[in-house]
């Protein structure tokens, strides 16, 4: 693995930011539904949200035209990307992903004694299904898929992982992370949650933190086969770490599709602003499916990482296939000027 990634300093590099640029977060959320409903919830906080989670699982499972039974709930996709990576890997194992990848799974698997098996990305930036499924071995107990992908915001063609995931989850599940995936015109099409529907053991993530603007709210969840989940939640709790007035937030969400569309429109807008801006640089760029993109630096990601800060700009810095990358996320309008004046003083 030659992947490297340089993490902001929590304590110093962040507060007094003008342009936070560094997490892939919404700029416009939650959404005014999301927010009066998660308003209105908080003397509620005094109890247990069984009831209503029981709600939002409803409406999650009619909105991916699946059962109850097939959804499992998280503060965030995140603790469900850990959840399946410590039961799945408690007795050693193998996880095959693309290298660069977006890590959380990964990290998780590795530290409860699994081992990674990181397999490059094409040069066109889609994975390559064909090495991937020849990585698979007789310890191999998950194939991690991030689509679109992080750090890189780009696409696998639709077909060809379906294809890939059908006959591939035959021999080891297959999980499909498809946080970004709203931000596609298109995104409800390419998703792999019908899959579910037809027996393959795929698990699907979504969250509620990135088109819905609900990161610090916390919600998230994953589609997959009820044999797959009860082996989860016979160990873990489902549900249990959301917050009373999340719950409503989300299910209100779900309903503020004016919001959903904003955000995807405007995102768009910054990125194209963006690229015109980098072009005018002479700076290359991985065009992106996402709410971020990346771009090579003639910098080593650490002094990048510092001189963007010390202008209060937080971007995040990698190396990969032996470059240094900056990931920068779309802010709003006026947040991406300033990334790309602070740009301007650092690189050119
Ligand atoms: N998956 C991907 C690809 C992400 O980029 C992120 C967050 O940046 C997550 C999952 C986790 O997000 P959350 O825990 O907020 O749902």
């Amino acid at each position: 693995p030659f992947f490297k990634e340089y993490l902001p300093n929590l304590e110093t590099g962040m507060p007094d930011l003008v342009a936070k640029l560094n997490a892939n977060e919404n700029p416009y959320g939650p959404s005014p539904m999301a927010l009066e409903a998660f308003k209105n919830a908080a003397a509620g906080g005094n109890r247990y949200a069984w009831k209503e989670l029981f709600q939002l699982v409803g409406k999650i499972a009619d909105f991916e035209g699946v059962q109850s039974k097939n959804i499992m709930m998280g503060p965030g996709s995140s603790d469900l990307l850990e959840k399946t990576a410590m039961v799945l890997f408690m007795n050693g194992g193998n996880v095959v992903s693309a290298d660069p990848a977006y890590m959380s799974l990964i990290r998780v698997a590795e530290s409860v004694g699994a081992t990674w098996k990181p397999v490059p990305l094409k040069d066109d930036w889609s994975h390559d299904l064909k090495a991937m499924e020849e990585a698979i071995d007789a310890d191999t107990k998950l194939v991690y898929i991030c689509n679109p992908n992080n750090p890189t915001g780009t696409i696998t063609e639709h077909q060809e992982l379906v294809d890939f995931c059908s006959r591939v989850s035959q021999k080891v599940p297959v999980f499909v992370d498809e946080a970004y995936l709203w931000f596609l015109e298109d995104g409800a099409k390419k998703s792999m949650v019908s899959l579910v529907n037809e027996g393959k053991d795929v698990i699907i993530a979504r969250t509620f933190s990135k088109i819905h603007g609900m990161a610090g709210l916390r919600v998230g969840y994953i589609v997959a086969q009820e044999s797959t989940l009860n082996k989860l939640q016979n160990i873990t709790r489902g549900g249990m770490g959301i917050s009373y007035p999340s719950v409503y937030a989300a299910i209100a969400a779900m309903d503020d599709v004016a919001f959903i569309d904003k955000s995807r429109n405007l995102n768009a807008e910054c990125r194209d602003y963006v690229y015109q801006s980098l072009d005018q640089m002479g700076i290359e760029y991985v065009p992106s499916h996402t709410s971020f993109l990346i771009f090579p630096i003639e910098m080593e990601g650490k002094a990048f990482l510092d001189k963007m800060t010390e202008l209060k700009v937080g971007v995040r810095a990698f190396e990969f296939m032996g470059k240094n990358w900056c990931r920068v996320s779309m802010g709003t309008m006026d947040e991406m000027k300033m990334f790309t004046a602070a740009l301007n003083k650092v690189l050119v």
